[in-house]
């Protein structure tokens, strides 16, 4: 058994649009824990922060901006396998090419306003956790 914690973000399209609450039943409904969460307005300096490894991309003026421009919601997400499952529970990172049943199949509308972000190995989420969460903000059940 691998239990593993992953960052999971609600972005601000999926927020604005009012899909907290159908997001956070998918979760639960494909087995997986939410040990910690918060709604949060980033800064754009924050944005950046947290995209520092796409701060060469083409995109990652857009895409700071995105994430900044209204509330999120940010969540620890633990299970085993938690980081492929949420992932997977994702969909690509392209909504078009999202399968039926995944989160951005469902609520992304472009391959940036994609509704959700997850972290994509054990060491991104040992990053991405505590720029969001100290532990006292974690709960082990
Ligand atoms: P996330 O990191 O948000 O979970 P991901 O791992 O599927 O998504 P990344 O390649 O890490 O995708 O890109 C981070 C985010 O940057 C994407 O979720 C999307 O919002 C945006 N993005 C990625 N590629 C593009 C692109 N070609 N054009 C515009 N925005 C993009
Ligand atoms: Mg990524």
């Amino acid at each position: 058994m691998n239990t593993e914690k992953t960052l999971a973000i609600i972005k601000p399209d999926a927020v604005r649009a009012g899909k907290i609450g159908p997001i956070i039943t998918m979760i639960y409904e494909s087995g997986l824990a939410i040990r910690a969460m918060k709604m949060l307005h980033l800064t754009k300096w924050e944005a950046e922060g947290f995209y520092h490894v796409h701060r060469e991309r083409t995109f990652f003026n857009d895409l700071t901006s995105f994430m900044s421009e209204s509330p999120i919601v940010v969540m620890v997400i633990e299970a085993t396998d938690a980081i492929a499952r949420w992932r997977a529970l994702m969909g690509p990172t392209n909504p078009a090419q999202a399968e039926a049943g995944t989160i951005r199949a469902a609520f992304g509308t472009t391959i940036e306003r994609n509704a959700v972000h997850g972290s994509d190995s054990p060491e991104s989420a040992a990053q991405e956790i505590p720029y969001f969460f100290n532990n006292l903000e974690m709960y082990p059940e």
